[in-house]
Parts: structure tokens; sequence; C-alpha cells
């Protein structure tokens, strides 16, 4: 049942963004960019997207501004994503300006790595608390087949300087998809001697049926998380790493995801599965994207979206609140097994 709107914005509830279903939403990842350097076969075709027009993507203020005004609601934690966010002109300024508004505890950011070895260390200073890396193999010709443009070597050294610059967790994002059987083991033994937290992502149909922006999902291509959970423990047991224990609260890497998080014994990482698809989270959904254009979303899989870049540029801070409110008042109860939506996963900000 819907509830009537309990925002903040109205004065009914204190500072907590409440949805139209009563879940708490305080996190918002902001795709900062439609821009990417690669190509990922499952993500953007080869040509690339029509890219939006540069007066359409906000500005590094505006974004700023509409995470403060939504820091005031009851947002906490904020993802920086896109694209490539690396590519962003003004990144780190904006992220050193959002750590320093009241109410927000922590920034994070998704990237692809390329080219992130010699600007690690700024983004740390800047304030970024965490940052997860997108790596869906270890193999470098399977790498450049599925990126289609980028050299596996840079994102290593992107992921070493992570962890030398001290971020943590540093998180490897891994999406899975039979066809390309993956070396999951490989990444598996990569926990044993490194501080790194693996998460593997189900496929998701994100962009599949637009007619523009095909990107090929199909069922048969993704690997419920219980089947590869099994697939991992026999191939590491066999190799002698014995089998994924559970990992308790305390052992879980810090972070707003809903990944389950397992180890292999004496590993200093983990290795957690998102399962949006066999065991999707969307009751306790705590999330809201805003896209490079100025788009609220509240489902990932719902082309339902909210403009707030007209209140940000022209209008008052109530203006911009009362958008946020309805994208909240709005937000699905589920993503009923949807495959494909409008925009591909670039253009929302996976
Ligand atoms: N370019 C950055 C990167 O790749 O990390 C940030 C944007 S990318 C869209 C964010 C995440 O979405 C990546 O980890 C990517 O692998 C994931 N992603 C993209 N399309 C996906 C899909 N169809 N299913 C599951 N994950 C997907
Ligand atoms: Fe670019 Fe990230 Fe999409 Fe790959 S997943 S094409 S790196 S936005």
């Amino acid at each position: 049942m819907r509830l009537p709107l309990l925002s903040n914005w109205i004065g009914v509830l204190g500072p907590m963004a409440v949805d139209g279903l009563g879940r708490n939403i305080d996190y918002l990842r902001i795709s900062v960019t439609d821009k990417c350097n690669f190509r990922c076969l499952y993500c953007m075709p080869d040509e690339g997207v029509p890219l939006l027009q540069h007066c359409d993507i906000l500005t590094i203020e505006e974004i700023a501004r509409f995470v403060r005004i939504g820091a005031e609601g009851g947002i906490k934690h904020i993802r920086i994503t896109g694209g490539e966010p690396l590519v962003r002109k003004g990144i780190i300024d904006l992220i050193r300006e959002i750590k320093q508004i009241p109410g927000i505890e922590s920034i994070a950011m998704t990237t692809n790595a390329f080219g992130l070895a010699p600007v690690a260390q700024d983004f740390k200073d800047a304030g970024l608390d965490r940052i997860n890396i997108s790596l869906d193999t270890l193999d470098p010709e399977q790498f450049k087949y599925l990126t289609r443009r980028g050299t596996i070597d840079q994102v290593i050294e992107g992921i070493e300087a992570s962890l030398a610059v001290g971020f943590d967790p540093v998180k490897i994002n891994s999406v899975v998809i039979r066809a390309l059987n993956q070396d999951f083991l490989g990444f598996a033994k990569l926990t044993m001697d490194k501080p790194l937290h693996v998460r593997f992502i189900e496929f998701m149909p994100v962009g599949h049926q637009s007619g523009i922006n095909d990107t090929g999902w199909n069922e048969t291509d993704v690997i419920p998380s219980d089947e590869l959970r099994n697939i991992i423990s026999d191939r590491a047991e066999a190799a002698g790493l014995g089998r994924l224990e559970a990992v308790d609260k305390d052992g879980k890497p810090a972070g707003n995801g809903p990944a389950s998080y397992y180890k292999l014994p004496g590993a200093q990482g983990t290795i957690g599965f998102i399962s949006s698809l066999s065991n999707h989270f969307c009751s306790t959904c705590n999330r809201l994207r805003l896209t490079a254009d100025g788009y609220l979303r509240p489902c990932l899989f719902s082309d339902d979206e909210y403009c707030v870049r007209e209140a940000l540029r022209y209008g008052s801070d109530d203006d911009v609140k009362g958008v946020l409110a309805n994208a909240l008042e709005h937000k699905p109860d589920s993503h009923h097994y949807r495959v494909g939506t409008d925009r591909n996963m670039s253009k929302i900000g996976g």
C-alpha cells in the first residue's frame, strides 16, 4: 500500500527522506557524465550513444546544490558514477565540495580506473572515502574484447594505486555473463593476498529492447548468485583454498549496497554477490539516482523520471525540494523483472 508522502520536505517527519512506501532513502547515486572512454559490450554500442548536449548537462555547481538540498532532507551517502567519472572536468572539485556539505557521511565513486593511478592521491586528498573499480575479467585479451577500448594494465595500476594511497575498502565490481566464462577463481584468489573486495553482479537487462541502445541482454547469460557461489566454492576447494564462508556484519566492507559477503579461509579480502535479479532487494531499496542531464530516477529499471534541472537552474530551494518529494513519492515498489529501459546504463549511472 502506498503511504501518504512522509518526507521531511513537507514537514511531517524529522530529517529523513521516506518514499511513498515508507522506505528510508538516504543514498544518492549521481551520474556526472554520459561520456565514457570504454565501450563495454553490455553497456554501450561500439559507436557510442548519442551524447547529451553540453547545455543539458548539470554543472558542478548545480550538482553540489542538489546534494546540499538533498542532505537537508536526509541524503547521507553519495556515489559518483557515470558514464566514466574520470572523464568529467571538475570531478575532484565536486568531490571536495560535496565532502564539506553538512549531513553527508560518505562519498564513494565507481570508475573503470583507466587513468586513475596518477590522480588517485588527488581523489583521496579531496575527501573521497571509497572506490569501486569495475573489472569483469583478468584476461588481457578478453578485457580488450569486452571493453573494446581499454588495456587491463592501466586498470590494474589503478587498483594498486587505490590501495597504495589508502582507500579502504577498495571494491572490484565484476558483471557476470555466462557466455564470457570469466575466471571466477582468479578473482577469488585476488582476495587472498590483498584487502580487495570482489563483488559479482548479476547481468541486468538495462537498455535492452530500447531499439537504440540494444545491449544484447539475454536471460540465459545471467548466472544467479547462488549458482555462482557454489561454482566458486567448488573451484576454490579443488585448488586447496577451502570453501566460501559467510561473513558476519563486522567482517563486511563498509558501504551502502545490497551485496551479501563471503570469504575464503585466511583471505584478506571478501567476495560479495549482488543478486539484483535472483533475489532482488527492492523492499529495502534506499537509493535514488540523479542523471547527468538532471533527472531524478527513483528506480534503475523504470524510465519514470522527474526533471530537476530547471528547478536547479532557475528555481528556489523549495522548487527543488518539490521535485525531490514527488520523485520519492513515486518510487516503484519493485522492478517487477522488467526487461529493457530507454536509457542504457551509461546514461543512468549504474
Ligand atoms: N564507467 C564506470 C564503471 O564502469 O565503473 C561507472 C559507470 S558503469 C555504468 C557502473 C557499473 O555498472 C559498472 O560496474 C558496470 O559494470 C555496471 N553495469 C553496466 N551495465 C550493466 C548491466 N547491464 N548489468 C549489470 N551491471 C552493469
Ligand atoms: Fe563505460 Fe562503465 Fe559503461 Fe564500461 S560500464 S562502457 S566503463 S560506463
